[in-house]
């Protein structure tokens, strides 16, 4: 009996070695984009208990005084494995946590930052902790329902204490790399926040969807307006919150199609005096087979607009 055990310790003493496994069971590896730029890219996936919520890019800057991560991923386990990875990058403090909007594949994570005393500043859009407050036990227990992550139960409430008003932009130096922070009027949702990296020239924004068909939660007509300001922007590069880095223009153009191609159909739905169910049934988008999750979120997005534009 004995052997056998020491066989088997052996076979799982090999098997970690090869097939890492965290206490949490989960594990993110990060990936240095542009120099000083770490991504961890998330799946192209809703929360499930296979993917245990890692579905949102995660990032980290690193100055040369100190860290600034943005997004937290959707669980404390997350956010707990976040911090690890960061220290086998770095030994600098992580001084300041951006959380890019409320939704929970971005925040929920957060209440593991709350033990790093390094953090000074926990940044969000004006408007985020109205959303924090009106829905964090909503996605608390919805992402407990679909990725049955224990760690969820131990996530609390967070708020920021620093904020960005709608339109303006906040200046952070990290020490030698400066980080220009904007806070959008209207986007993917009507708390977001974009983290520009001067060094690099790269954006980081939930404003842009790579390849994954983005869920229009707020306003159509908004976040097209948003899109078409970024463009008009001095940056290079996009890591969005889901998908991979892109060059601007591969990145806003397709999105752009889509929302404009969307809104004029239904544009033309309403003139015509068609109903929603006609509109959902008949609103085509080119290449649909582009768009991961389409099934999933494109109906979504023709009743939004059609809502949106029926009284314009
Ligand atoms: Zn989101």
């Amino acid at each position: 009996m004995k052997s056998k055990f020491i066989i088997f310790k052996n076979i799982f003493i090999l098997l970690s070695i090869f097939f890492p496994i965290s206490s949490q069971g989960i594990e993110l590896d990060f990936i240095e984009t542009k120099p000083g730029l770490f991504v961890h890219f998330g799946k192209h996936e809703d929360s499930n208990n296979k993917n245990l919520g890692d579905i949102a890019n995660v990032s980290f800057l690193i100055g040369k005084k100190s860290v600034m991560v943005v997004d937290t991923g959707s669980s404390p386990a997350i956010g707990k494995e976040i911090i690890k990875e960061i220290k086998k990058k770095t030994n600098k403090p992580i001084s300041h946590l951006v959380i890019t909007h409320g939704h929970p594949d971005h925040f929920l994570g957060m209440s593991s930052f709350i033990k790093e005393k390094s953090i000074q500043k926990i940044i969000g859009h004006e408007k985020l902790s109205r959303s924090l407050i009106l829905n964090f036990d909503f996605y608390q227990n919805q992402s407990l329902e679909s990725t049955s992550d224990d760690s969820l139960n131990d996530a609390f409430l967070v708020l920021p204490n620093l904020t960005v008003e709608s339109g303006k932009t906040l200046k952070i130096d990290l020490g030698d790399r400066p980080i220009k922070i904007k806070a959008w009027r209207s986007g993917h949702t009507d708390n977001d926040l974009s983290i520009y990296d001067e060094k690099t020239k790269t954006i980081l924004t939930e404003n842009i969807f790579v390849h994954r068909t983005p869920s229009i939660t707020a306003s159509i007509v908004g976040w097209k307006k948003t899109l078409e300001e970024m463009l008009e922007m001095e940056f290079e590069y996009i890591i969005p919150g889901h998908g991979e880095l892109k060059s601007k223009e591969d990145a806003i153009k397709p999105m752009l199609n889509y929302f404009n191609n969307l809104i004029s159909q239904v544009r033309k739905f309403h003139s015509e005096s068609k109903d929603l169910d006609y509109a959902i049934k008949n609103t085509l988008v080119k290449n649909k087979h582009n768009w991961l999750l389409y099934e999933e979120y494109h109906p979504r997005n023709v009743s939004r607009t059609f809502t949106e534009l029926e009284w314009e």
